[in-house]
């Protein structure tokens, strides 16, 4: 399904201000709000649609991605950036802004599963470095993880054994509690996580002696995860359910993983292209030769045209990076520069002395071409 455009479902035009841009998402949040559409599964839709689209348009650089590449900037379908809000996500996030609404307070709520409340644990961030090899090809990366696991001993549940569990008087077991409140849009019935038992149903009479009635202790785990091609610094992706472990039952928190690339031996990136500096000798710059160049997939012989001079760029078509969801590759682009010795022999200052006296050695007066910095300015 064709995703909606992020101005149109907040209804503000481009050129809206950020405190429009607020406004307008409460307003369409409180009408779509699941507190005063109960089991509307449209509504809901509704309602996680203008959070994501505020969650972009809401942040400046986000927004500039998005106002140049459109809903591209973000999913190519596997979790990056902005897409896929949960209700949690939701909630903790924009949370203040309904605040004022009468809408507080559901810190704790997860999973979108309406009435029920989900524990989910915490997230889990950290940080891969990928060579440019692994960016060209996609990497299956086996990550060890220091975090919390469910306790062995008591199941995750906490509890030394499984009479050690009495149902809680507050909320009989059902583990939140509903309030009827007068606010600003009438009278709205709001469920809230029971406190006496924290949204479990159930209290614990004997706790485990392993992790202290948490459920949950210090452990590892050993992740496989598969990083498509393309990726960049800066970019992160989401590994649902393998972060840390919740206390006392409930799903698992998130994996987040950002990527930080590696430096190469000889090559540098600029976007999606790599840059190489490419050294040849005098006479071979006159003359022309052919030579290897390092490539991601290897080296690769190019021809140094004779005649060739220091500075010029040779473009080598698609041997770049590919760019996450995007067809191609950027290309590699190789600055030739003519190494100019500085110890001669006298034999060899007796032919240079020689070269130097011919007009083909002798420079013209005009300075050679005039762009010849900004390009280099640019490339390096
Ligand atoms: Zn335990
Ligand atoms: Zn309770």
């Amino acid at each position: 399904m064709a995703k909606r455009d992020y101005y149109e479902i907040l209804g503000v035009p481009k050129t809206a201000s950020k405190a429009d841009i607020k406004k307008a998402y409460r307003q369409v949040a409180i009408q779509y709000h699941p507190d005063k559409n109960p089991d509307d599964k449209q509504a809901e839709d509704k309602f996680k649609e203008a959070a994501e689209a505020y969650e972009v348009l809401s942040n400046d650089d986000k927004r500039a991605k998005y106002d140049k590449f459109g809903h591209q900037a973000f999913d190519g379908g596997s979790g990056f950036g902005g897409g896929g809000m949960s209700m949690d996500d939701i909630f903790s996030h924009f949370g203040d802004i309904f605040g004022n609404f009468g809408f507080g307070g559901f810190g704790n709520r997860a999973g979108g599963g309406r009435g029920q409340h989900v524990n989910k644990g915490s997230n889990l961030r950290l940080t891969v470095k990928l060579t440019y090899e692994e960016i060209l090809n996609g990497a299956e990366k086996k990550l060890k993880l220091k975090k919390y696991v469910a306790c062995t001993t008591c199941n995750g549940t906490g509890a030394a054994d499984s009479s050690s569990f009495q149902t809680c008087s507050t909320c009989n077991g059902h583990g939140q509690v509903t309030r009827i409140q007068n606010t600003l849009l009438g009278r709205m019935q709001t469920t809230a996580p029971c406190p006496t038992c924290g949204g479990e149903g159930k209290i614990i009479t004997k706790k485990c002696t392993v992790c202290y009635g948490e459920g949950i202790v210090k452990g590892e785990d050993v992740v496989t995860i598969n990083i498509p091609a393309g990726v960049s610094e800066g970019m992160q992706m989401r590994e649902e359910g393998k972060g840390n472990a919740p206390r006392r039952g409930g799903v698992n928190g998130d994996l987040i993983i950002a990527f930080e690339e590696a430096e190469h031996q000889y090559l540098m990136r600029e976007g999606e292209d790599l840059l190489y500096n490419l050294n040849v000798s005098f006479p071979d710059a006159v003359l022309g030769t052919s030579v290897e160049v390092p490539a991601l997939e290897g080296d690769v012989k190019i021809k140094i045209a004779p005649g060739t001079p220091a500075g010029k760029v040779l473009r080598l078509r698609g041997k770049g990076l590919p760019s996450y969801g995007q067809y191609g590759r950027g290309d590699l682009l190789v600055k030739v520069n003519v190494h100019i010795p500085i110890t001669l022999t006298k034999d060899e200052r007796k032919m240079l002395e020689k070269l130097a006296e011919s007009p083909n050695f002798t420079p013209g007066t005009k300075g050679g071409e005039k762009s010849f910095f900004d390009k280099v300015k640019d490339l390096f």
